[in-house]
């Protein structure tokens, strides 16, 4: 909470609408739209929901492929899965848990649709590169932005540089309403279909705007929209935006001095900024050298009363995909699946805590 999330909320409840595209939805659209110049945002009812609204607009037929990391959340396959799709996963890069950009080319076939990326701890993807390669084989690119709000490549702000980008605001992000996402459109083609899609498949939006007289069922869709009192709080973080950010920056840069030397002397590593990229504090994670070191301090963490958390489990492995893949293997995936610790990380992490936390982490890792 920063400030004036529950005036907000009273607000929006007094408006008297409280359903979709409210008045804290249309301003947090103009924010989003003003501040990173993203051509269209939909807030929607979470990630995961913009991320099928995603797969329904670049028309998927079964049996087409997308292209993505295993490397990542459940949401970002399950909804190119629920449209039919066969999921080609790539490795990771190895400094980073990115998709491996040099690694798309040789997955792609006559019946790829799409890479997706995943922006991860909300630092860039390469780009330019992945940019090129879809363009020369006609495929859209999506960003799984969940984690990259206020994140640059090349001074370009993520979300703007896909066809499509996805954004999340559930209450582990940096920007929360608890509940909740945003689906950007860059690309000119799909913004009447988006409105369309999100609005249960009525031209909804249209009658609103007093374009048409009457609407109907002109589409498939679903209910993807948010309430405006999740809008309402989401303004309120969303006006402090620049305050959180500082803030999360200040604990990311206090944990990078606090640690590095121990991955200067090759105990753990810290993570690695590429030059094109920016940092948006999103997370501060350690890879430690196998995952037996990693359970022990993360027992070792937790006998200190501090709640460090290991992260995604390879998706090419999963109990529902394993036998699905392709086979390949995916050792730079596997070893952040079982390798990456996330640090505690939260707006109000205060310095005694950060303190302790580098002192114990310092102390494990140099008593051995
Ligand atoms: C958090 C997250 C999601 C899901 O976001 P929800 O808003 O909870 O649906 C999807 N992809 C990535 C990479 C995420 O970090």
């Amino acid at each position: 909470m920063t400030g004036k999330e529950t005036e907000y909320i009273r607000q929006s409840v007094e408006s008297g609408k409280i359903s979709g595209d409210g008045i804290f939805t249309k301003k947090s659209h103009e924010f989003f739209e003003q501040k990173y110049g993203f051509k269209k945002c939909l807030l929607t009812t979470s990630c995961t929901d913009a991320l099928e609204m995603a797969a329904l607009l670049i028309d998927l037929k079964p049996d087409d492929e997308v292209i993505m990391p295993s490397y990542t959340f459940v949401s970002t396959s399950n909804a190119f899965v629920l449209r039919g799709a066969k999921i080609i996963f790539a490795d990771s890069e190895k400094e980073t848990p990115n998709i491996d950009a040099d690694k798309i080319e040789e997955l792609i076939t006559e019946k790829t649709k799409a890479i997706v990326v995943v922006h991860y701890a909300g630092m860039a993807c390469d780009m330019d590169k992945i940019m090129a390669i879809a363009e020369k084989y006609n495929l859209f690119v999506i960003e799984d932005a969940a984690q990259a709000v206020d994140s640059f490549y090349n001074g370009k702000p993520l979300g703007s540089i896909g066809h499509l980008a996805t954004f999340s605001f559930h209450e582990t992000k940096n920007i929360i309403s608890g509940e909740g996402g945003m689906l950007i459109i860059n690309d000119d083609r799909f913004i009447k279909r988006a409105e369309i899609i999100r609005e249960k498949g009525t031209n909804r939006s249209a009658f609103f705007r007093g374009e048409i007289d009457k609407y109907g069922w002109v589409d498939i869709g679903s209910s993807f929209l948010p309430s405006d009192i999740i809008a309402a709080f989401l303004f309120a973080q969303l006006e402090n935006l620049d305050d959180i950010q500082k803030r999360r920056k200040y604990i990311w840069n206090k944990y990078y001095q606090g640690l590095k030397e121990l991955d200067e002397k090759g105990f753990v590593k810290i993570p690695k900024t590429p030059n094109y990229a920016t940092n948006n504090a999103h997370m501060f994670y350690l890879v430690c050298k196998n995952i037996e070191e990693r359970s022990a301090l993360i027992s070792h963490l937790k006998e200190n009363n501090i709640n460090a958390v290991f992260h995604y489990l390879s998706l090419h492995k999963s109990p529902f995909y394993q036998d699905k893949h392709d086979g390949k293997e995916l050792p730079n995936c596997d070893k952040y699946a079982n390798c990456l610790v996330r640090l505690p990380f939260y707006y109000e992490l205060t310095e005694e805590q950060i303190d302790k936390i580098i002192k114990i982490i310092i102390e494990f890792c140099t008593k051995k």
